[in-house]
């Protein structure tokens, strides 16, 4: 018999790739660090996802429910892996329990962490309870209880959206693109629209990346049915007036200084390196990429390997992922990991 499979975190990139090894009769321990599998998506309580307009309690859950109950999956939930030895074929696992285990391969699918709005303070997270984040307005429409202001639980009559937190900053040391956030701003402004018509809701950008077959669905439809305003300006900071916030910055399409007043801000953050990577790159002997992503040894012919034989990885923990990329991804390393575990049991038969 094979060595299981050992799949590093539990989110739509380890759910998938669990899900494809135990299709293909094969054994597999996910180790998950949380209390609850799902990643990002459950753990933060995201809303209705793009593009499909499923909950993602129904969408991530459903796949959370379909690896709970397959008895090939063995769940190991709060618990990290303290030491990885051995080579492909037959490694040797220590859990954060002291349980050593044997895998025949690892997949790393550890994600992402999302950005401290902290990290940007002139923009006004952490000084004026109305500034929030796009995970804080997701919690809020999956709840049920519609957009709130936190400061006393008011409707909000005017709501800013501002792109591009905690990424494509070069002051902070984030240069990359987020990838989904354009996007995701955009099906929140929406969702805002539908429940609050009153409400005006503004977007900031640098640029629009609602990307490929994004751009009619979430960019164009924001606008022409939603009638959601974008703004393509640079924010200096968001004050306050005491009654209400006030955007200031520039529009960079006139070039005048704009002062704009809202009751709520609404950060659009960007997707970090897991903070674990720096500990899960010495414990697994992976390389990192230079923002701290966990490297790819290839991009065309080998795409879920990483530096070391036997370790493969999938989704945000390779850099900013959507879910449904991260999903094919952990199916892609389900397929290098099983053909590793498969050639070494037939080896050893020989
Ligand atoms: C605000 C926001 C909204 C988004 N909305 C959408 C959307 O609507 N549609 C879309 O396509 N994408 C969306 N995304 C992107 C989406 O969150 C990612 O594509 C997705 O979560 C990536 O899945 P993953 O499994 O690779 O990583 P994650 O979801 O980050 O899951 C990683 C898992 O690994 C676990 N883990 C981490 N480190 C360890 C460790 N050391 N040991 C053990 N376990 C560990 C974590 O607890 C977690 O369960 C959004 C992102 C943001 C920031
Ligand atoms: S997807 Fe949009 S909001 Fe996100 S970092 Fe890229 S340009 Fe900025």
């Amino acid at each position: 018999m094979t060595r299981p499979v050992l799949i590093v975190g539990g989110g739509p990139s380890g759910l998938s790739a669990a899900h494809a090894l135990a299709a293909a009769g094969q054994r597999v321990v996910l180790v998950e660090k949380a209390e609850q599998l799902g990643g990002a998506p459950i753990q933060s309580g995201y809303a209705k996802l793009v593009p499909s307009g499923e909950w993602a309690k129904d969408a991530i859950g459903g796949m959370v429910r379909r690896v709970e109950t397959d008895s090939r999956v063995e769940i190991r939930r709060r618990a990290t892996v303290k030491a990885f030895s051995g080579g492909p074929g037959d490694f040797r696992v220590t859990l954060s329990d002291g349980t050593v285990l044997e895998a025949g391969a690892a997949i790393l699918c550890t994600g992402f962490t999302h950005f401290d709005s902290v990290n940007k303070p002139e923009w006004g997270f952490g000084t004026y309870p109305d500034v929030v984040t796009t995970t804080q307005v997701e919690q809020m429409l999956s709840s049920g209880k519609g957009v709130r202001c936190p400061s006393d639980g008011r409707e909000p009559e005017r709501v800013a959206i501002l792109l591009c937190v905690g990424s494509r900053d070069r002051q902070i040391g984030r240069e990359w693109c987020s990838k989904i956030c354009c996007t995701v701003s955009a099906n929140i402004a929406m969702e805002i629209r539908e429940a609050m018509p009153r409400c005006n809701v503004y977007i900031y950008y640098m640029d629009i990346r609602t990307f490929g077959l994004y751009e009619d669905l979430y960019y164009w439809e924001s606008q022409e049915k939603h009638r959601v305003k974008y703004i393509k300006a640079r924010i200096a900071e968001v004050t306050s007036d005491g009654r209400r916030l006030i955007v200031k910055g520039e529009d960079t399409l006139v070039k005048r200084p704009i002062s704009i007043p809202f009751d709520m801000v609404v950060h659009a953050i960007g997707m970090d390196p897991n903070v674990d990577n720096m500990t899960l790159s010495a414990v697994f002997d992976v390389k990192l990429q230079k923002h701290g992503h966990i490297q790819k040894a290839s991009v065309y012919s080998n795409t879920s390997a990483t530096s070391r034989p036997g370790v493969f990885v999938a989704g945000a923990a390779t850099g900013p992922e959507t879910i449904d990329d991260s999903i094919a991804q952990g199916q892609s390393a389900a397929m290098a990991a099983l053909a590793l575990v498969r050639g070494a049991m037939m080896e050893a038969a020989e």
